[in-house]
């Protein structure tokens, strides 16, 4: 067939069009998981991570509770930190990463215990109960480290630490044993957050705060039954005579409280001694009824409001320090007994109740610390079901959650004792697994004593870089402020208390022997063992002949306690330890979990890391906030507003309406967001993220696909010998490489998400490629119009791949293996990360640049109002008249600079501006289509003289001349030639 007799549309195919694989659409489904096992063949995680050049980086997990599904909190979370050790494998470093599971606890044992029949309830042992709890704890690891691996996280999924594992359960005995022999660790009578509902003590961590919880709110007199000597003569010259005060109906000290079903524990009513206090004389307002009493002592400074709220007239007769209060004898209002008006402390204050604190120190902690002061008991006549003992007299048997507090409050309007009653709202800690109340309830439990260790705590965290810098604030006023912590728990799925208790005397034994022993049978044998063997099975030889006299303790540990261990159990921080991998090191250079765990985690491992070592466990500790929906709400079911991230990855039932967008498209989600604060996720964002994946591929699919034919090592054209166009798209590529190196350093991913779409959409799209069309499609294939540009290409996309690979890891590496031409590194993980030669930085490039692309957008507007007008069709269709006059300086330079460039074949403004012509100067076209002016610039668009080339579409006027090809024009006839 000769040129001249084929059709006009057969030029089509002497462009240059695009080839590739590489698919616009990214059929995650199918391609992520085979991206995924390219991986696993190459080993390549395992290899970067244990063979790169570089230092070795430990970012330590925090293990999630093995129980449930994956939700999205889990997917902030594991990303994040895949990302960043993404980033560092890049960076040349050795990032292992060992997966975690928080294995142990309540929730997993409550879960055994459902799915039983009660026949087999009735039948099962701790020993066949933790059986059950291991086989379950181990399931759920399966389906969330599946779930993890689809997300394309990169770890030692095969070597997880477990925190039932003998090796962590060996090290965790082990750091409780050095917390031990370094005296930290006691055993005592102490009031403790107690779940009645769960049986069981309850840490900081497992309570919340539900809104809307009421209690009665209750004042009541407590009648003096004698006075301090001074006080009496104080009163008896204000005209009290101490006989009438301690009479029947005489003086009583008012206390408040909302818990009054601990009033069968009361043991003393405290005062602040600072504090100023009035004795009153009383007298009913209104329709109130007389209280049984003529006198009432309150804090002075809560007296009017007092006199409001109990509907009472109370006359001032004498104001008094509290310490002047001290030794008062009351006669409890309910039961056979006296107590004493004792001195608290700072925490009785006017901004409540009376100014005078009820206080029962077996049901809480100020109360118990007041009466160890004074020598009092630790009465706590409440059983662990929550029921009143026989110690509560006629309340015996009442339940403190139920009953009691109806029953007392009877009891106590009888006396004419109760002053008032009525609900009041507040904050109270409820059991996070049965979402029950709790109350305080002074048990024999473990403590680990933050007294001891609290200064080299705040110590500790003083020399630890916190991010956000307000995470330092948090922690460290938790550990000022935190009591001991309570450790022990009394539950069977979980890591033994090593502890033996006299049979007799109660007596406690624990010390190097027994521990050094339990350590080495569990590091054998696993923590079963405690519950497998009896005493002479677990005491160690020496105590062998006395086997008998000992019983083993039944309480386990706190999970806080297994998983704040981890750095010992994992990073091997531990004398005798050892870590799980030799990359890992301790302290850990980062810790990265959301902010809740200044309470949990983040605290639980500082604390056991200083009691033992002196130091925190991490150097850095990152933090991040809460995923909520679109509306800012929590995700619930009954909401109907979660976002399940399989579906998100893996597409619903119905893929019409919920189609698989694949685990990048979660991963670009984490990058999106700024972290530090909660975090919004719904159909709208996620797919707002689908088009910018769609954006980013285009992108791609277009460099890739204008590469077919271009091999660097034969055709690229060297940086010195580039146009001033192409120079300029390798400043902008070496500007993103800097910035977006930047916020991953600042683990500051929005940023990045933001500079990867400006790099796609504006640069690349909007300017660069744009342009560049002609270059690519029209040129002959090895012009070096063409040649310059594909180098820019191939330079580009190479380290686009790079960049966005710790985020979008499955495209970056569809890229790679698209890539049509030889590369060295059979992943893009193995070429590292991207830099730039120093020749790109050429900022001087930027400002002619600016200014052309300014007079570029004037001319674009123009063209589109000829278009809307109907005048024009494409831009090739126009011919553009520039006239300069004043104040156009900075334009003219930038032209002045063009018109210099060495390559006049590519850095034409006709070309720059997607005209057929140019006219600078000299007389207006005829037929002006729209003209503009703006900083000195005129712009006038006219139609294009000529006719259009059958194959570029330029407008040109000497098309004709060639018989062979008479539609075409002059350029294009010579690439055919
Ligand atoms: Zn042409």
């Amino acid at each position: 067939m000769t040129a001249s007799s084929a059709p006009a549309t057969s030029y089509k195919d002497t462009l240059n069009l695009l080839q590739t694989p590489f698919s616009m659409r990214a059929n995650a489904k199918v391609r992520e998981p085979e991206i995924q096992a390219f991986w696993a063949e190459l080993q390549l995680y395992e290899r970067l991570s244990q063979q790169n050049p570089g230092e070795s980086f430990t970012l330590h997990d925090g293990p999630p509770y093995a129980n449930g599904a994956l939700h999205v909190g889990h997917a902030l979370n594991k990303i994040l930190k895949d990302i960043i050790n993404k980033t560092a494998l890049l960076q040349g470093k050795r990032a292992r990463f060992i997966p975690g599971w928080d294995c142990h606890g309540l929730p997993i044992e409550l879960k055994v215990l459902q799915g039983l029949k009660s026949s087999e309830r009735a039948e099962l042992t701790p020993v066949s109960l933790r059986h059950k709890a291991h086989a379950y704890a181990l399931e759920q690891v399966e389906g969330q480290k599946a779930g993890f691996r689809r997300w394309g996280i990169w770890a030692d999924w095969d070597q997880p630490y477990l925190t039932l594992q003998k090796s962590y359960e060996a090290a965790q005995i082990g750091v409780f044993g050095a917390m031990v022999l370094a005296g930290h660790i006691y055993r005592g009578l102490k009031p403790v957050h107690w779940s009645p509902s769960s049986r069981t003590a309850l840490a900081e961590a497992e309570l919340e705060y539900p809104d809307g919880h009421t209690s009665p709110s209750v004042y009541a007199a407590f009648p003096a039954v004698e006075l301090p000597e001074a006080l009496a003569a104080q009163l008896s010259a204000a005209g009290l005579s101490a006989e009438t005060a301690t009479a029947a109906g005489g003086l009583a000290v008012a206390i408040w409280t909302t818990t009054p079903w601990t009033l069968p524990a009361n043991l003393a009513v405290s005062v602040n001694e600072r504090l100023d206090y009035a004795i009153c004389a009383v007298a009913p307002q209104g329709d109130n009824a007389a209280p049984a009493v003529s006198h009432l002592v309150v804090a002075a400074e809560l007296r009017e409001s007092l006199e409001t709220s109990l509907g009472l007239a109370l006359t001032p007769l004498l104001s008094v320090k509290g310490a002047d209060l001290e030794g008062i004898v009351y006669r409890h209002p309910l039961l056979e007994r006296t107590s004493k008006v004792v001195i608290g402390g700072d925490y009785i204050t006017t901004e409540a109740g009376t100014g005078l604190v009820h206080t029962a120190p077996g049901h809480g902690v100020d109360d118990f610390n007041t009466g160890k002061k004074y020598g009092l008991p630790v009465l706590c006549p409440v059983d662990e079901a929550g029921n009143l003992t026989a110690e509560a007299g006629p309340f015996a048997g009442t339940n403190v959650l139920k009953d009691a507090n109806p029953t007392i409050l009877e009891a106590l309007e009888g006396t004419g004792l109760l002053l008032k009653q009525e609900r009041y709202e507040h904050r109270y800690p409820y059991d996070w697994r049965t979402k029950k109340p709790t109350i305080f309830r002074a048990t024999e439990q473990w403590f680990a004593s933050v007294e001891g260790f609290r200064a080299a705590a705040l110590e500790a965290i003083a020399q630890v870089e916190w991010l956000p810098a307000s995470g330092r604030n948090r922690i460290e006023a938790m550990v000022s402020e935190r009591g001991d912590w309570c450790i022990s728990r009394q539950r069977t799925w979980g890591v033994p208390i090593p502890v033996f208790y006299h049979r007799e005397t109660g007596e406690v034994l624990l010390n190097q022997a027994t521990l050094d022993h339990i350590q080495a049978l569990i590091a054998e044998h696993g923590a079963d063992v405690w519950w497998e063997r009896d005493e002479a099975g677990l005491l160690p030889a020496e105590y062998a002949a006395e086997a008998a006299q000992w019983r083993k303790g039944t309480d386990t540990m706190d999970v806080w306690f297994d998983s704040g261990s981890s750095w010992a159990g994992v990073l091997g921080g531990i004398a005798g330890g050892e870590s799980r991998a030799p990359e890992l090191h301790y302290p850990a250079d980062l810790y990265l979990e959301g902010s809740d765990q200044h309470r949990g985690w983040f605290q639980s491992s500082l604390l056991t890391s200083v009691a033992v070592n002196g130091h925190a466990p991490y150097k850095r500790v990152l933090t991040h906030g809460f995923t909520l929906d679109e509306k800012g709400r929590k995700m619930s079911k009954s909401l109907g507003n979660v976002v399940d991230p399989a579906v998100l990855v893996e597409g619903g039932k119905n893929e019409k309406q919920d189609p698989a967008y694949g685990a990048d498209v979660l991963r670009l989600w984490v990058s999106s967001v700024d972290y530090s604060a909660d975090v919004p996720l719904g159909p709208g964002i996620v797919k707002q993220l689908a088009d910018v994946y769609r954006k980013v591929r285009n992108t791609a699919r277009y460099l890739l696909g204008n590469l077919h034919d271009f091999d660097p090592t034969r055709d690229a054209v060297p940086y010195a010998e580039l146009p001033l166009l192409d120079q300029w798209m390798l400043q902008r590529t070496a500007a993103l490489i800097d910035s977006v190196s930047g916020d991953f350093q600042r683990f500051e991913f929005y940023r990045f998400f933001q500079a990867l779409q400006n790099f796609c959409v504006v640069d690349l799209s909007n300017v660069y490629l744009d342009i560049a069309k002609d270059r690519l499609y029209v040129s002959g294939a090895q012009e070096f119009r063409r040649r310059s540009c594909q180098t820019v290409l191939a330079l580009v996309v190479e380290r686009l791949a790079g960049l966005i690979a710790p985020v979008l890891c499955h495209m970056a590496e569809d890229i790679w293996q698209n890539l049509p031409y030889a590369v060295a590194e059979r992943s893009v993980f193995e070429r590292g990360w991207p830099t730039a030669p120093a020749e790109w930085r050429r900022a001087e490039l930027e400002t002619p640049m600016e200014q052309i692309l300014e007079l570029r957008a004037l001319v674009n507007r123009q063209l589109e109002s000829c278009r809307s007008g109907g005048q024009l069709g494409a831009s090739l269709e126009a011919q553009v008249q520039l006239e300069l006059s004043e104040g156009s300086e900075p334009t003219a330079a930038a032209l002045a600079w063009l018109e210099a460039s060495a390559h006049p074949s590519v850095d034409n403004l006709a070309d720059w501006l997607l005209v057929s012509a140019l006219q600078q100067g000299g007389s207006a076209p005829a037929e002006v289509l729209a003209e503009a002016s703006e900083a000195g610039v005129t712009v006038r668009i006219a139609k294009a003289a000529g006719e259009k080339c059958e194959r570029c579409w330029h407008y040109e006027t000497d098309i004709g001349q060639h018989s062979a090809h008479p539609s075409l024009c002059g350029r294009c006839v010579a690439v055919l030639g």
